[in-house]
């Protein structure tokens, strides 16, 4: 079954430059931001440019370079916020959502990245 991309999702507009954005990186096939509701001192969101729903579309069927472009651009930016525990950072936590049981708010694939503070456990176990 294909993936169903809604265009009208937030994200989207924002790639549009339909609604502002608070942008940490910009590269061909990459936008990174700061997310409007924080969880945490730092939240960025990373997305592709490209019309991917969740992870698993983006990893199933993005090109190599948008693969690279994308993940690259994570470590570029946690290099750039100085969160990375490998080069003296306190350490980050990195999430991608998706669909319902993942509780994905927005339909347009997404890695958060959050640092700043003690996080916590991954997860209740409720
Ligand atoms: P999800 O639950 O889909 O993994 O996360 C969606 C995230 O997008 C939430 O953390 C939410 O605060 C953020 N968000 C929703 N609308 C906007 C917006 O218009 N601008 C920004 N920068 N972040 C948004």
């Amino acid at each position: 079954m294909p993936y169903a991309y809604d265009p009208l999702n937030i994200f989207a507009r924002i790639l549009r430059g339909e609604i502002p954005n608070k942008t940490v990186l910009e590269t061909a096939h990459t936008l990174a931001f700061h997310d409007i509701g924080p969880h945490a001192p730092v939240h960025v969101l990373v997305i592709p440019k490209g019309a991917y729903v969740n992870f698993d579309h983006f990893a199933g069927e993005a090109s190599s370079e948008e693969l690279v472009d994308f993940h690259r651009s994570c470590a570029q930016i946690i290099a750039q916020l100085g969160i990375s525990p490998g080069q003296g950072g306190a350490g980050y936590r990195t999430i991608s959502n998706a669909g319902e049981d993942g509780h994905q708010e927005v339909p347009h694939y997404h890695m958060h990245i959050l640092a700043g503070r003690p996080l916590g456990l991954m997860l209740s176990k409720a």
